[in-house]
């Protein structure tokens, strides 16, 4: 991304509570967390170079801002999200709500395939400007490093459209962007009866059209999607064009996708809802961070994966939004945090981390997720002094400014806290 870097300028952000979610790895939730009470962060040709407390910070900034006691944060990270698309779902929501059944909805065209024809229809500046308030709306809430998965293109030519629109919208310099290739995300209609060729092409054409324009490749393994060989077939091939790999699993039934991500030492596996214990024990084993999907559940009325599980098997957890119009039209991200506390049962303290630190690792972004000294100067600063605010709060919580490569891109007025 191109992000002006303030050569020679120098700027300290002081009297702040600040969670760098930078403590050591092996430490519990609150350690890795990384609370400095009274701190101050010096950031020098959009990088910080110095995070600690305020009685120690170096003096001779070119700009001191004085935070007056306000939570900072690393920019938030939002692991996974549907955000490239045109056309609407709300009356597929009204239709569903007065009791026509979801497959009768898919029989008729509706779901996946009509987001899908819609976003093939749409002109590129159009999913471009949507994809850009999208981008905004997420950075209101203090989001700076956001994944985005293609997946409503089914064809080669499609899907690389929108992967390269992804780019696009990094360089516009909202938020930095991961562009994910999803191209196994609904069978395109024009493969009814033809499933082997349609992987086919996802393995010979799309995955290697991918490459320089995605870093990762998920696949939509469920049922009535994508089948565990597959997944496996698709991924491997991923991994053989040098790609990250992570996928959507066990949200309406358990293929066996946990174990499978495992064994490819895959970054993610999502959703998780039917996940099983050995699954997750293998997850845990492998290093595999779960993506929980709050949004989606909520919408779906599913009960959610259950924390203690995921702990006892020695998953770390990262939360994301899932934006997509069909199961979870929301840009908060910290609603979503807020969700995963009530429903899952994070604790709040993990909540924070499952949407800096643990999204960012499960998203492969080493330069994301934490202040640390050497990392850009990506900061999300809110007007409540306790930053476990954001997991509290149920939505409201706005950033009252955002950072981004050490250059301010959200500033809103006078605000005054709230929690
Ligand atoms: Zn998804």
């Amino acid at each position: 991304m191109l992000i002006a870097s303030w050569m020679n300028h120098s700027l300290l952000l002081t009297r702040a509570r600040i969670a760098t979610c930078a403590g050591p790895d092996d430490g519990d939730p609150t350690t890795r967390l990384g609370l400095v009470d009274d701190g101050a962060i010096l950031v020098r040709d959009g990088r910080v170079t110095w995070v600690g407390p305020r009685a120690e910070a170096p003096s001779g900034a070119d700009e001191i801002i004085d935070l007056e006691g306000r939570a900072v944060l690393p920019g938030l990270v939002d692991p996974h999200t549907h955000l490239l698309f045109a056309g609407s779902r709300i009356e597929e929501m009204a239709r569903r709500r007065a009791g026509v059944d979801y497959q009768t909805i898919a029989a008729e065209g509706g779901g996946i395939a009509s987001t899908m024809r819609a976003t093939r229809a749409a002109g590129a500046e159009e999913l471009l400007t949507r994809g850009a308030r999208r981008l905004r709306a997420l950075r209101r809430h203090g989001v700076t490093c956001v994944e985005v998965k293609s997946g409503y293109g089914g064809d080669v030519a499609s899907e690389l459209r929108l992967l390269v629109l992804a780019q696009r919208l990094d360089a516009l310099g909202i938020a930095r962007v991961s562009p994910t290739l999803l191209g196994a995300h609904a069978l395109p209609a024009e493969y009814e009866g033809r499933r082997e060729a349609f992987v086919d092409a996802v393995v010979d054409e799309m995955i290697p059209a991918a490459v320089g324009f995605a870093s990762a490749a998920d696949v939509y393994c469920d049922e009535g999607a994508f089948t565990l060989a597959e997944t496996r077939r698709i991924l491997r091939a991923a991994q053989g064009a040098g790609l990250d790999v992570r996928a959507h699993v066990g949200q309406f039934a358990d293929l066996g996708g946990p174990e499978l991500l495992a064994e490819l030492g895959a970054l993610s596996a999502d959703h998780l809802e039917q996940a099983s214990t050995r699954g997750l024990q293998a997850m845990g084993r492998a290093g595999v961070r779960a993506v929980l999907l709050p949004g989606a559940w909520r919408t779906l009325g599913q009960a959610p994966p259950e924390a203690e599980r995921l702990r006892r098997a020695g998953v770390r957890m990262a939360v994301g939004t899932d934006l997509n119009p069909g199961t979870s039209p929301t840009s908060d991200l910290p609603l979503c945090a807020a969700l995963a506390v009530r429903d899952a049962g994070l604790t709040l303290e993990e909540a924070l981390l499952a949407i800096t630190r643990e999204a960012a690792k499960a998203i492969g972004r080493a330069d994301a997720g934490r202040i640390e000294a050497g990392l850009p100067a990506d900061l999300a600063v809110y007007d409540e002094e306790d930053p476990r605010a954001l997991a509290y709060a149920l939505g409201d919580v706005l950033a009252h400014g955002v950072w981004l490569g050490g250059k301010r891109v959200v500033e809103r007025g006078a605000s005054a806290r709230i929690w």
